[in-house]
């Protein structure tokens, strides 16, 4: 299962608010982003030419958390979740 989300919140002006992909490719500087789900920091991927849609992925993997692509079943915070 590849990782397939379309939000995830930014740290705008103190506060995290949910964003889609399309906003935080477009936000220059890029703030920080994080998972909905673990907090952990997530990167976005502009679509890709094989029709793959854009995204977001973990920096890092992480296996507790059902948003990304390595989710073992047990949800568990990220260890370098963004607060
Ligand atoms: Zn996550």
């Amino acid at each position: 299962m590849k990782d397939n989300t379309d939000t995830c919140e930014a740290r705008l002006g103190g506060n995290w608010e949910v964003i889609s992909v399309g906003v935080a490719l477009a936000l220059s500087p890029r703030p920080e982003l994080r998972c909905i789900e673990c907090g952990g920091p997530v990167r976005p991927h502009k679509q890709a030419n094989n029709g793959m849609r854009a995204h977001f992925e973990h920096r890092s993997r992480h296996e507790g958390c059902s948003r990304g692509s390595h989710f073992n079943g047990r949800r568990v915070p990220h260890p370098d979740a963004l607060i």
